[in-house]
């Protein structure tokens, strides 16, 4: 078995995004510029918008980080991403989620500039993925996709089955994967909470995607020997033997999985990694689009 180092993999991948930025500099006299809009104090999201801000220090992009009260009107917040979007110094944008109920994420991703649209949100840019066509690739099915071609894993003709179909990682995830293109290739069958015998498919898969939710839910008896094993899930659950008392796990049984599988993604430092590489990419993108 081996494991599949999103940590060590995005390090990579950032130090190539790293001295191409300083490369435009030179030529254009300006950097990629992220801005991040942060709704409320979920401490997830504030974890998870943190480190995008910081990714976009360690390879010299410009970032700005709009914090909004959580009980900021729908009308307020469209706005400050019209602002975002007339801004030309800002190159991508990301409204970080989960939204307050109040507020429909459809109608706020629906306001992003797709020339700034670096989650791979925006109904364009998901139409262009299912078209094939150049896009900005959802962020998360984007760094699985990097991983996968940085190891060298040929899923051509592979069985894949994904596990959950989120519009931000099992649906794009599952088209990707079955796009005529390496990696891709594959026969996928995307399944969820009303697939009829689940681990019934996981058992015939050569690769499962899993974007459930739920820790551990994917258990040794329902992966062949051999399986490939990419864990998407960031869950946290109680751990009397840390100091803080939790840890994250993924959605797989880890330690179980691992002793039966070819290839398998730790969480931490597996996919997670992976999204923002995915996101850095796109940012660097966005950026050439208008500084060509
Ligand atoms: P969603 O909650 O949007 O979707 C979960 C999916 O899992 C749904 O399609 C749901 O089915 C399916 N599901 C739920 N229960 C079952 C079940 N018992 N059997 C089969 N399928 C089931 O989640 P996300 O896609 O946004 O996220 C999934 C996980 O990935 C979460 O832990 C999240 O934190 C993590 N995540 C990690 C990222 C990273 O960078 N590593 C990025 C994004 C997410 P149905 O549609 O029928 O309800």
């Amino acid at each position: 078995m081996q494991i599949l180092d999103g940590a060590a993999v995005s390090a990579h991948i950032k130090e190539q995004i790293r001295l191409e930025t300083v490369q435009l500099k030179e030529q254009t006299g300006k950097a990629p510029h992220l801005a991040a809009v942060l709704v409320g104090e979920d401490p997830a999201s504030q974890v998870y918008v943190g480190s995008k801000v910081k990714s976009c220090e360690e390879l010299g992009f410009g970032s700005t980080l709009v914090r909004l009260d959580a009980g900021i009107s729908q009308e307020a917040l469209l706005a400050e991403v019209e602002k975002l979007n007339a801004n030309p110094e800002i190159n991508g944008i990301l409204v970080q989620l989960p939204l307050p109920k109040h507020i429909s994420a459809d109608a706020v991703i629906n306001a992003i500039h797709p020339d700034k649209d670096v989650d791979g949100f925006h109904p364009i840019s998901q139409g262009r993925m299912v078209l094939g066509q150049k896009t900005f690739l959802p962020a998360t099915p984007y760094g699985i996709m990097l991983m996968l071609e940085h190891y060298k894993i040929d899923t051509t003709g592979m069985n894949c089955v994904v596990v959950g179909r989120s519009n931000i990682v099992g649906t794009p995830m599952s088209i990707l994967l079955s796009r005529n293109s390496n990696p891709g290739n594959a026969t996928v069958t995307l399944t969820h909470s009303k697939t009829k015998d689940l681990a019934g498919f996981c058992r015939e898969a050569d690769l499962i995607i899993a974007a459930i939710g739920i820790p551990k839910f994917i258990k040794a008896d329902m992966v062949k020997d051999g399986a490939i094993i990419i864990d998407v899930g960031i869950n946290r659950i109680e751990d009397a033997t840390r100091k803080s008392g939790t840890r994250l796990v993924g959605d797989v049984d880890f330690d179980a999985v691992a002793e039966k599988c070819s290839y398998i993604t730790p969480v931490p430092k597996g996919v997670g990694p992976m999204t923002i590489c995915g996101l850095m990419k796109n940012t660097l993108e966005a950026f050439k689009l208008v500084n060509k």
